[in-house]
Protein backbone atom coordinates (compact mmCIF):
# COMPACT_ATOMS: atom_id res chain seq x y z
CA UNK A 1 0.00 0.00 0.00
CA UNK A 2 1.12 3.55 -0.81
CA UNK A 3 0.31 6.81 1.26
CA UNK A 4 0.09 10.45 -0.17
CA UNK A 5 -0.70 13.32 1.67
CA UNK A 6 -3.99 15.10 2.56
CA UNK A 7 -3.49 17.67 0.42
CA UNK A 8 -1.67 16.47 -2.40
CA UNK A 9 -2.70 13.58 -4.30
CA UNK A 10 -0.14 13.37 -7.18
CA UNK A 11 2.48 12.72 -5.13
CA UNK A 12 2.87 8.98 -3.60
CA UNK A 13 5.21 7.48 -0.80
CA UNK A 14 5.88 4.12 0.77
CA UNK A 15 4.99 3.22 4.37
CA UNK A 16 8.32 3.47 5.44
CA UNK A 17 8.83 6.99 3.78
CA UNK A 18 5.57 7.90 5.74
CA UNK A 19 7.01 7.44 8.93
CA UNK A 20 10.16 8.70 8.38
CA UNK A 21 8.65 11.92 7.68
CA UNK A 22 6.09 11.76 9.91
CA UNK A 23 4.33 15.02 8.58
CA UNK A 24 4.10 15.54 4.59
CA UNK A 25 6.24 18.39 3.44
CA UNK A 26 3.29 20.39 2.48
CA UNK A 27 2.11 20.46 5.85
CA UNK A 28 -0.87 17.74 5.24
CA UNK A 29 -0.81 14.48 6.99
CA UNK A 30 -0.07 11.37 5.34
CA UNK A 31 -3.29 8.46 4.65
CA UNK A 32 -3.19 5.50 2.54
CA UNK A 33 -3.72 6.38 -1.22
CA UNK A 34 -7.10 4.53 -3.21
CA UNK A 35 -9.55 2.80 -1.56
CA UNK A 36 -9.31 0.55 1.73
CA UNK A 37 -10.35 -3.34 0.76
CA UNK A 38 -12.70 -4.68 3.48
CA UNK A 39 -12.58 -8.03 4.86
CA UNK A 40 -15.04 -10.14 3.29
CA UNK A 41 -17.68 -11.35 5.33
CA UNK A 42 -16.74 -12.83 8.41
CA UNK A 43 -12.89 -13.53 7.62
CA UNK A 44 -11.99 -10.47 10.12
CA UNK A 45 -8.33 -10.65 11.94
CA UNK A 46 -8.24 -13.01 14.39
CA UNK A 47 -6.72 -14.88 17.02
CA UNK A 48 -4.39 -13.46 19.87
CA UNK A 49 -3.74 -10.04 20.09
CA UNK A 50 -0.23 -10.43 18.27
CA UNK A 51 -1.91 -12.22 15.70
CA UNK A 52 -4.10 -9.27 14.85
CA UNK A 53 -1.20 -6.85 14.99
CA UNK A 54 0.60 -8.70 12.69
CA UNK A 55 -2.18 -9.04 9.67
CA UNK A 56 -3.39 -5.20 10.40
CA UNK A 57 0.33 -4.33 9.90
CA UNK A 58 0.77 -6.14 7.07
CA UNK A 59 -1.61 -5.38 5.09
CA UNK A 60 -0.28 -1.26 5.10
CA UNK A 61 3.55 -1.42 5.64
CA UNK A 62 3.99 -2.78 2.11
CA UNK A 63 7.63 -1.94 2.48
CA UNK A 64 8.55 -4.08 5.17
CA UNK A 65 9.03 -7.92 5.50
CA UNK A 66 7.21 -10.76 7.08
CA UNK A 67 9.93 -11.28 9.52
CA UNK A 68 10.40 -7.19 10.08
CA UNK A 69 6.28 -6.99 10.99
CA UNK A 70 6.50 -10.19 13.59
CA UNK A 71 9.75 -9.18 14.87
CA UNK A 72 7.94 -5.55 15.54
CA UNK A 73 4.75 -6.54 16.94
CA UNK A 74 6.46 -9.58 19.19
CA UNK A 75 8.84 -7.02 20.73
CA UNK A 76 6.55 -4.55 21.28
CA UNK A 77 3.66 -6.42 22.26
CA UNK A 78 5.46 -8.98 24.91
CA UNK A 79 4.54 -10.03 28.73
CA UNK A 80 8.31 -8.03 29.46
CA UNK A 81 6.14 -4.66 28.16
CA UNK A 82 2.32 -5.14 28.59
CA UNK A 83 1.25 -6.74 32.18
CA UNK A 84 -1.62 -8.28 30.47
CA UNK A 85 -1.97 -11.65 28.31
CA UNK A 86 -4.30 -9.64 26.01
CA UNK A 87 -2.31 -6.72 25.65
CA UNK A 88 -5.48 -5.08 26.02
CA UNK A 89 -8.23 -6.83 27.66
CA UNK A 90 -11.77 -6.17 27.87
CA UNK A 91 -14.07 -5.68 31.05
CA UNK A 92 -17.69 -6.04 31.14
CA UNK A 93 -19.56 -3.45 33.19
CA UNK A 94 -23.02 -4.91 32.39
CA UNK A 95 -24.46 -7.19 29.31
CA UNK A 96 -24.74 -4.05 27.35
CA UNK A 97 -21.54 -2.01 28.48
CA UNK A 98 -18.24 -3.00 28.00
CA UNK A 99 -14.59 -1.86 29.36
CA UNK A 100 -11.45 -1.79 26.93
CA UNK A 101 -8.26 -1.52 29.30
CA UNK A 102 -5.65 0.32 27.10
CA UNK A 103 -3.40 0.89 30.18
CA UNK A 104 -1.49 -1.78 30.67
CA UNK A 105 1.96 -1.32 28.81
CA UNK A 106 4.76 0.59 31.22
CA UNK A 107 3.20 3.88 31.53
CA UNK A 108 -0.12 2.90 32.41
CA UNK A 109 -1.65 5.33 29.26
CA UNK A 110 -2.72 4.09 26.16
CA UNK A 111 -0.08 6.13 23.98
CA UNK A 112 2.25 2.71 25.07
CA UNK A 113 0.20 0.44 22.81
CA UNK A 114 1.92 3.00 19.93
CA UNK A 115 4.65 4.19 21.29
CA UNK A 116 6.08 0.39 22.13
CA UNK A 117 5.97 -0.45 18.67
CA UNK A 118 6.79 3.08 16.65
CA UNK A 119 10.38 2.89 17.79
CA UNK A 120 10.44 -0.87 15.81
CA UNK A 121 8.97 0.71 13.08
CA UNK A 122 11.01 3.33 12.71
CA UNK A 123 14.63 2.26 12.87
CA UNK A 124 13.21 -0.89 10.57
CA UNK A 125 12.14 2.82 7.92
CA UNK A 126 15.67 4.36 8.56
CA UNK A 127 17.33 1.12 7.93
CA UNK A 128 15.23 0.45 4.28
CA UNK A 129 15.72 4.09 3.41
CA UNK A 130 19.77 4.01 3.75
CA UNK A 131 19.43 6.78 6.37
CA UNK A 132 22.80 6.24 8.04
CA UNK A 133 22.57 9.43 10.24
CA UNK A 134 21.37 9.73 14.14
CA UNK A 135 17.56 10.15 14.36
CA UNK A 136 16.72 12.56 16.88
CA UNK A 137 13.51 12.41 18.27
CA UNK A 138 12.09 15.32 19.54
CA UNK A 139 8.67 15.56 21.35
CA UNK A 140 6.88 18.46 23.23
CA UNK A 141 4.54 16.80 25.89
CA UNK A 142 1.62 17.75 28.34
CA UNK A 143 2.09 14.39 29.71
CA UNK A 144 1.58 11.17 28.63
CA UNK A 145 3.46 11.04 25.29
CA UNK A 146 6.32 12.40 26.55
CA UNK A 147 6.96 9.43 29.24
CA UNK A 148 5.49 6.46 26.85
CA UNK A 149 7.75 7.93 24.20
CA UNK A 150 10.90 7.93 26.68
CA UNK A 151 10.07 4.28 27.41
CA UNK A 152 9.41 3.53 23.71
CA UNK A 153 12.91 4.99 22.74
CA UNK A 154 15.08 4.14 25.48
CA UNK A 155 18.09 2.46 24.32
CA UNK A 156 17.16 1.99 20.77
CA UNK A 157 20.14 2.04 19.11
CA UNK A 158 20.78 4.65 16.66
CA UNK A 159 18.43 7.33 18.09
CA UNK A 160 18.59 9.67 20.55
CA UNK A 161 15.18 11.44 22.20
CA UNK A 162 14.75 15.07 23.65
CA UNK A 163 11.26 15.17 25.67
CA UNK A 164 10.15 18.94 26.96
CA UNK A 165 7.32 19.47 29.33
CA UNK A 166 5.86 22.37 30.48
CA UNK A 167 7.75 22.64 33.95
CA UNK A 168 4.08 23.41 35.78
CA UNK A 169 2.06 21.89 33.27
CA UNK A 170 1.53 18.51 34.09
CA UNK A 171 0.89 16.01 37.12
CA UNK A 172 3.26 15.76 40.03
CA UNK A 173 3.32 11.33 38.86
CA UNK A 174 3.67 12.29 35.14
CA UNK A 175 6.97 14.89 35.85
CA UNK A 176 7.76 11.98 38.61
CA UNK A 177 7.88 9.63 35.84
CA UNK A 178 9.65 11.69 33.31
CA UNK A 179 12.50 13.46 35.87
CA UNK A 180 13.93 9.52 36.57
CA UNK A 181 13.60 8.23 33.22
CA UNK A 182 16.68 5.72 32.78
CA UNK A 183 18.77 4.94 29.72
CA UNK A 184 21.35 5.83 27.67
CA UNK A 185 20.07 8.01 24.82
CA UNK A 186 17.18 10.17 27.00
CA UNK A 187 17.26 14.03 27.74
CA UNK A 188 14.05 15.42 29.78
CA UNK A 189 13.96 19.07 29.78
CA UNK A 190 11.56 21.09 31.63
CA UNK A 191 10.60 24.36 29.89
CA UNK A 192 9.64 27.68 31.87
CA UNK A 193 6.24 28.18 30.61
CA UNK A 194 2.58 26.16 29.48
CA UNK A 195 2.02 23.69 26.78
CA UNK A 196 1.86 26.21 24.18
CA UNK A 197 5.23 27.47 24.87
CA UNK A 198 7.00 24.39 24.75
CA UNK A 199 5.60 23.24 21.58
CA UNK A 200 6.16 26.47 19.89
CA UNK A 201 9.86 25.80 21.02
CA UNK A 202 9.54 22.33 19.20
CA UNK A 203 8.46 23.67 15.72
CA UNK A 204 10.56 26.57 16.16
CA UNK A 205 13.72 23.93 16.12
CA UNK A 206 11.84 22.20 13.70
CA UNK A 207 11.70 25.05 11.61
CA UNK A 208 15.13 26.25 11.76
CA UNK A 209 16.95 25.67 8.33
CA UNK A 210 20.17 26.89 9.47
CA UNK A 211 20.31 24.84 12.56
CA UNK A 212 18.64 21.33 10.74
CA UNK A 213 21.52 21.66 8.07
CA UNK A 214 24.28 22.29 10.62
CA UNK A 215 22.54 18.85 12.20
CA UNK A 216 22.82 16.98 9.48
CA UNK A 217 26.03 17.67 8.52
CA UNK A 218 26.94 16.14 12.38
CA UNK A 219 25.28 13.16 11.49
CA UNK A 220 21.69 13.99 12.86
CA UNK A 221 18.25 13.64 11.65
CA UNK A 222 15.43 15.47 13.50
CA UNK A 223 12.24 14.15 13.21
CA UNK A 224 8.95 13.49 15.53
CA UNK A 225 6.49 11.04 17.63
CA UNK A 226 3.97 12.97 17.41
CA UNK A 227 0.30 11.61 16.76
CA UNK A 228 -0.09 12.90 13.29
CA UNK A 229 2.23 9.93 12.61
CA UNK A 230 0.79 7.49 10.68
CA UNK A 231 3.15 4.62 12.64
CA UNK A 232 1.15 5.85 16.10
CA UNK A 233 -2.01 5.63 14.37
CA UNK A 234 -1.62 2.06 12.46
CA UNK A 235 -0.60 0.01 16.11
CA UNK A 236 -4.29 1.37 17.23
CA UNK A 237 -6.24 0.18 14.64
CA UNK A 238 -5.35 -3.28 16.02
CA UNK A 239 -7.25 -3.24 19.35
CA UNK A 240 -10.56 -2.27 18.06
CA UNK A 241 -10.38 -5.80 16.44
CA UNK A 242 -9.00 -7.42 19.47
CA UNK A 243 -11.96 -5.96 21.25
CA UNK A 244 -14.60 -7.59 18.79
CA UNK A 245 -12.89 -10.59 18.84
CA UNK A 246 -13.05 -10.50 22.97
CA UNK A 247 -16.92 -9.81 22.65
CA UNK A 248 -17.43 -12.84 20.28
CA UNK A 249 -15.60 -14.73 22.70
CA UNK A 250 -17.04 -13.95 25.95
CA UNK A 251 -20.48 -14.89 24.19
CA UNK A 252 -21.23 -10.53 24.16
CA UNK A 253 -22.41 -10.78 20.73
CA UNK A 254 -22.61 -12.92 17.61
CA UNK A 255 -20.11 -12.70 14.53
CA UNK A 256 -21.48 -9.92 12.46
CA UNK A 257 -22.97 -7.61 15.21
CA UNK A 258 -22.87 -4.21 15.18
CA UNK A 259 -21.52 -2.15 18.34
CA UNK A 260 -20.81 1.10 19.81
CA UNK A 261 -16.87 2.27 20.63
CA UNK A 262 -17.23 5.48 22.69
CA UNK A 263 -13.96 7.31 22.76
CA UNK A 264 -12.29 9.49 24.84
CA UNK A 265 -10.82 12.17 22.48
CA UNK A 266 -8.73 14.80 22.47
CA UNK A 267 -5.89 15.00 19.29
CA UNK A 268 -8.36 12.63 17.51
CA UNK A 269 -5.85 9.82 16.75
CA UNK A 270 -7.76 7.26 18.72
CA UNK A 271 -11.29 7.18 17.86
CA UNK A 272 -9.40 8.03 13.87
CA UNK A 273 -7.94 4.34 14.11
CA UNK A 274 -11.62 2.98 15.14
CA UNK A 275 -12.64 4.32 11.74
CA UNK A 276 -10.50 2.96 9.57
CA UNK A 277 -11.14 -0.32 11.49
CA UNK A 278 -14.43 0.21 10.32
CA UNK A 279 -13.73 0.63 6.97
CA UNK A 280 -11.77 -2.47 6.86
CA UNK A 281 -15.15 -4.20 7.75
CA UNK A 282 -15.50 -4.21 11.55
CA UNK A 283 -18.97 -4.04 12.21
CA UNK A 284 -19.61 -0.88 14.03
CA UNK A 285 -22.91 1.22 14.85
CA UNK A 286 -21.32 4.35 15.95
CA UNK A 287 -18.10 5.82 17.11
CA UNK A 288 -18.86 8.12 20.56
CA UNK A 289 -16.64 10.98 20.19
CA UNK A 290 -16.59 12.03 24.12
CA UNK A 291 -14.83 15.32 24.87
CA UNK A 292 -14.20 17.03 28.26
CA UNK A 293 -15.07 21.19 28.72
CA UNK A 294 -12.86 22.12 25.90
CA UNK A 295 -15.83 20.94 23.24
CA UNK A 296 -14.55 22.06 20.57
CA UNK A 297 -15.15 18.67 18.57
CA UNK A 298 -18.54 17.98 19.86
CA UNK A 299 -19.59 21.30 18.67
CA UNK A 300 -18.16 20.59 15.50
CA UNK A 301 -19.92 17.11 15.03
CA UNK A 302 -23.00 18.52 16.22
CA UNK A 303 -22.79 21.55 14.17
CA UNK A 304 -20.72 21.09 10.95
CA UNK A 305 -18.44 24.59 12.42
CA UNK A 306 -15.12 24.53 13.94
CA UNK A 307 -14.06 26.99 15.66
CA UNK A 308 -11.02 27.36 17.87
CA UNK A 309 -11.72 30.73 19.30
CA UNK A 310 -12.55 30.04 22.35
CA UNK A 311 -10.43 29.47 25.65
CA UNK A 312 -8.39 26.13 26.93
CA UNK A 313 -9.59 25.41 30.17
CA UNK A 314 -6.78 23.15 32.44
CA UNK A 315 -9.86 20.06 33.13
CA UNK A 316 -9.73 16.97 35.03
CA UNK A 317 -8.78 15.18 32.32
CA UNK A 318 -5.81 17.50 30.59
CA UNK A 319 -4.89 14.56 28.13
CA UNK A 320 -7.92 16.26 26.21
CA UNK A 321 -6.97 19.73 26.84
CA UNK A 322 -6.93 20.44 23.15
CA UNK A 323 -8.43 23.24 20.90
CA UNK A 324 -6.90 21.90 17.64
CA UNK A 325 -7.37 18.34 16.93
CA UNK A 326 -4.69 17.16 14.23
CA UNK A 327 -5.91 14.42 13.33
CA UNK A 328 -9.52 15.59 12.43
CA UNK A 329 -8.08 16.41 9.17
CA UNK A 330 -7.74 12.76 8.36
CA UNK A 331 -11.19 11.95 8.82
CA UNK A 332 -12.68 15.20 6.74
CA UNK A 333 -10.35 13.79 3.74
CA UNK A 334 -11.90 10.77 3.83
CA UNK A 335 -15.49 11.51 4.18
CA UNK A 336 -14.74 13.72 1.39
CA UNK A 337 -13.78 11.14 -0.97
CA UNK A 338 -10.20 12.30 -0.63
CA UNK A 339 -10.72 15.94 -1.99
CA UNK A 340 -7.54 17.24 -0.97
CA UNK A 341 -8.83 21.18 -2.96
CA UNK A 342 -11.52 21.44 0.21
CA UNK A 343 -8.99 20.22 2.75
CA UNK A 344 -6.22 22.54 2.11
CA UNK A 345 -9.17 25.21 1.88
CA UNK A 346 -10.77 24.23 5.06
CA UNK A 347 -7.26 23.89 6.98
CA UNK A 348 -5.90 27.69 5.54
CA UNK A 349 -9.17 29.10 6.97
CA UNK A 350 -7.91 27.51 10.35
CA UNK A 351 -4.70 28.90 10.78
CA UNK A 352 -5.76 32.09 9.38
CA UNK A 353 -9.03 32.65 10.85
CA UNK A 354 -9.17 30.40 13.90
CA UNK A 355 -12.83 28.39 12.10
CA UNK A 356 -14.14 26.79 9.40
CA UNK A 357 -17.70 24.80 8.28
CA UNK A 358 -18.35 21.97 6.19
CA UNK A 359 -20.59 21.37 3.83
CA UNK A 360 -23.63 19.74 4.27
CA UNK A 361 -23.19 16.65 2.26
CA UNK A 362 -19.85 16.19 4.32
CA UNK A 363 -21.86 16.69 7.85
CA UNK A 364 -24.57 14.47 6.59
CA UNK A 365 -21.46 11.53 5.91
CA UNK A 366 -19.91 12.63 9.18
CA UNK A 367 -23.23 11.96 10.99
CA UNK A 368 -23.65 8.71 9.69
CA UNK A 369 -21.01 6.95 11.51
CA UNK A 370 -20.32 9.53 14.73
CA UNK A 371 -22.37 10.87 17.22
CA UNK A 372 -20.81 13.58 20.60
CA UNK A 373 -21.04 14.79 23.43
CA UNK A 374 -19.06 16.58 26.50
CA UNK A 375 -18.53 15.93 30.27
CA UNK A 376 -18.12 18.86 32.38
CA UNK A 377 -15.67 18.32 35.07
CA UNK A 378 -18.51 18.00 38.02
CA UNK A 379 -19.61 15.20 35.35
CA UNK A 380 -16.46 13.52 34.85
CA UNK A 381 -16.14 13.55 39.11
CA UNK A 382 -19.46 11.82 39.30
CA UNK A 383 -18.80 9.79 36.87
CA UNK A 384 -15.91 7.86 38.17
CA UNK A 385 -17.93 7.97 41.50
CA UNK A 386 -21.07 6.49 39.99
CA UNK A 387 -19.10 3.50 38.70
CA UNK A 388 -17.10 2.63 41.70
CA UNK A 389 -20.16 2.91 43.53
CA UNK A 390 -22.42 0.61 41.50
CA UNK A 391 -19.69 -1.74 39.59
CA UNK A 392 -16.97 -1.94 41.80
CA UNK A 393 -15.00 -0.73 39.17
CA UNK A 394 -12.80 2.21 39.12
CA UNK A 395 -12.13 4.43 35.88
CA UNK A 396 -9.84 7.48 35.32
CA UNK A 397 -10.88 10.73 34.59
CA UNK A 398 -10.73 10.24 30.94
CA UNK A 399 -12.16 7.45 30.83
CA UNK A 400 -15.07 8.65 32.92
CA UNK A 401 -15.83 11.06 29.99
CA UNK A 402 -16.72 8.49 27.89
CA UNK A 403 -19.19 6.72 30.67
CA UNK A 404 -20.79 10.04 31.03
CA UNK A 405 -21.13 10.85 27.58
CA UNK A 406 -22.21 6.98 26.82
CA UNK A 407 -24.86 7.76 29.33
CA UNK A 408 -26.25 11.13 27.20
CA UNK A 409 -26.10 8.84 24.15
CA UNK A 410 -28.16 5.84 25.59
CA UNK A 411 -31.11 8.05 27.23
CA UNK A 412 -31.27 10.11 24.02
CA UNK A 413 -30.77 7.86 21.23
CA UNK A 414 -32.54 4.60 22.68
CA UNK A 415 -30.07 2.37 20.61
CA UNK A 416 -29.94 -1.14 21.75
CA UNK A 417 -26.07 -2.01 19.99
CA UNK A 418 -23.68 -3.07 22.59
CA UNK A 419 -21.07 -0.59 23.72
CA UNK A 420 -17.33 -0.45 24.30
CA UNK A 421 -16.04 2.49 26.23
CA UNK A 422 -12.14 2.59 25.11
CA UNK A 423 -10.45 3.15 28.81
CA UNK A 424 -7.11 4.89 28.15
CA UNK A 425 -5.24 4.94 31.51
CA UNK A 426 -4.59 3.48 34.54
CA UNK A 427 -6.82 5.48 37.58
CA UNK A 428 -3.21 5.65 39.26
CA UNK A 429 -1.88 8.23 37.04
CA UNK A 430 -4.80 10.90 38.08
CA UNK A 431 -4.75 9.60 41.79
CA UNK A 432 -5.67 13.36 42.48
CA UNK A 433 -9.06 13.63 40.77
CA UNK A 434 -9.57 9.97 41.30
CA UNK A 435 -9.40 10.83 45.15
CA UNK A 436 -11.50 13.84 44.68
CA UNK A 437 -14.07 11.95 43.30
CA UNK A 438 -14.56 9.32 45.79
CA UNK A 439 -13.86 10.89 48.83
CA UNK A 440 -16.10 13.87 49.01
CA UNK A 441 -15.18 17.25 51.29
CA UNK A 442 -11.28 15.94 50.03
CA UNK A 443 -9.66 15.13 53.30
CA UNK A 444 -6.34 13.98 51.96
CA UNK A 445 -5.80 17.06 50.20
CA UNK A 446 -2.35 17.94 51.95
CA UNK A 447 -1.21 14.64 50.93
CA UNK A 448 1.56 14.53 47.63
CA UNK A 449 0.11 12.15 45.03
CA UNK A 450 2.42 9.65 45.43
CA UNK A 451 1.10 9.44 48.83
CA UNK A 452 -2.61 9.20 46.98
CA UNK A 453 -1.24 6.14 45.10
CA UNK A 454 -1.33 4.80 48.84
CA UNK A 455 -4.21 6.12 49.96
CA UNK A 456 -5.98 4.92 46.79
CA UNK A 457 -4.38 1.44 47.09
CA UNK A 458 -5.70 0.95 50.61
CA UNK A 459 -9.12 2.25 50.39
CA UNK A 460 -9.94 0.75 47.56
CA UNK A 461 -7.90 -2.67 46.77
CA UNK A 462 -7.47 -2.05 43.13
CA UNK A 463 -3.39 -3.27 42.71
CA UNK A 464 -1.15 -0.46 42.02
CA UNK A 465 0.54 -0.60 38.49
CA UNK A 466 4.46 -1.92 38.88
CA UNK A 467 5.62 1.06 37.41
CA UNK A 468 3.76 3.41 39.04
CA UNK A 469 4.19 1.40 42.49
CA UNK A 470 8.35 1.75 41.99
CA UNK A 471 8.20 5.71 41.56
CA UNK A 472 8.98 6.59 44.77
CA UNK A 473 12.53 4.36 45.13
CA UNK A 474 13.83 6.30 41.84
CA UNK A 475 16.10 8.96 41.79
CA UNK A 476 15.57 11.83 40.18
CA UNK A 477 18.10 12.06 36.94
CA UNK A 478 16.98 15.17 34.91
CA UNK A 479 16.88 18.33 36.72
CA UNK A 480 17.36 21.04 33.88
CA UNK A 481 14.77 23.46 33.27
CA UNK A 482 15.51 25.71 30.57
CA UNK A 483 13.10 29.12 28.71
CA UNK A 484 11.11 28.47 25.83
CA UNK A 485 13.45 30.57 23.68
CA UNK A 486 17.11 28.71 24.86
CA UNK A 487 15.39 25.50 23.30
CA UNK A 488 17.24 25.26 19.08
CA UNK A 489 20.23 26.57 21.30
CA UNK A 490 19.96 23.85 24.40
CA UNK A 491 19.77 21.38 21.29
CA UNK A 492 21.68 22.68 19.12
CA UNK A 493 24.59 22.35 22.30
CA UNK A 494 24.04 19.13 23.49
CA UNK A 495 24.02 16.84 20.15
CA UNK A 496 27.63 18.91 19.22
CA UNK A 497 29.03 18.29 22.32
CA UNK A 498 28.18 14.48 22.48
CA UNK A 499 29.55 14.27 18.72
CA UNK A 500 32.56 15.73 19.67
C1 LIG B 1 -3.76 11.17 24.60
C2 LIG B 1 -4.86 10.76 25.51
C3 LIG B 1 -6.22 10.87 25.13
C4 LIG B 1 -6.65 11.46 23.80
O1 LIG B 1 -6.36 10.62 22.72
P1 LIG B 1 -6.37 11.18 21.21
O2 LIG B 1 -5.83 10.08 20.39
O3 LIG B 1 -5.44 12.37 21.24
O4 LIG B 1 -7.76 11.56 20.88
C5 LIG B 1 -7.18 10.43 26.01
N1 LIG B 1 -6.86 9.93 27.23
C6 LIG B 1 -5.57 9.81 27.64
C7 LIG B 1 -5.28 9.28 28.99
C8 LIG B 1 -4.53 10.22 26.79
O5 LIG B 1 -3.25 10.11 27.21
Amino acid sequence: MRYYSTRNRAKYVTASETILKGLAPDGGLFVPAGKLKAYPGSNLPAGRYQEIAVEILTRFLGDFSPSEIEFAVSSAYSPDTFDHRAVAPLISLSEQIYVLELWHGPTSAFKDIALQILPHLLTIAAQKSGEDREIVILTATSGDTGKSALEGFRDVPGVKIFVYFPEKGVSEIQKLQMITQEGGNVNVIAVRGNFDDTQSGVKQIFNDRYMNSQLKEAGYRLTSANSINWGRLLPQIVYYFSAYRQLISQGAIKEGEKVNFVVPTGNFGNILAGYYAGRLGLPVNRFICAANRNNVLSDFINSGLYDKRRTLYNSHSPSMDILVSSNLERLLFELTGHDSERIKAWMNQLTEEGHYRVDRETLATLHKSFWSDYADDGETLQAIAGTYSEKKYLVDPHTAVGINVLDKYLKREKDPHLSVVLSTASPYKFTGSTIRALFKNSPFQDSSELELIKILARETEIPVPDNLAALENKPALHRQVINPADMPDHLRNTLLEDNS
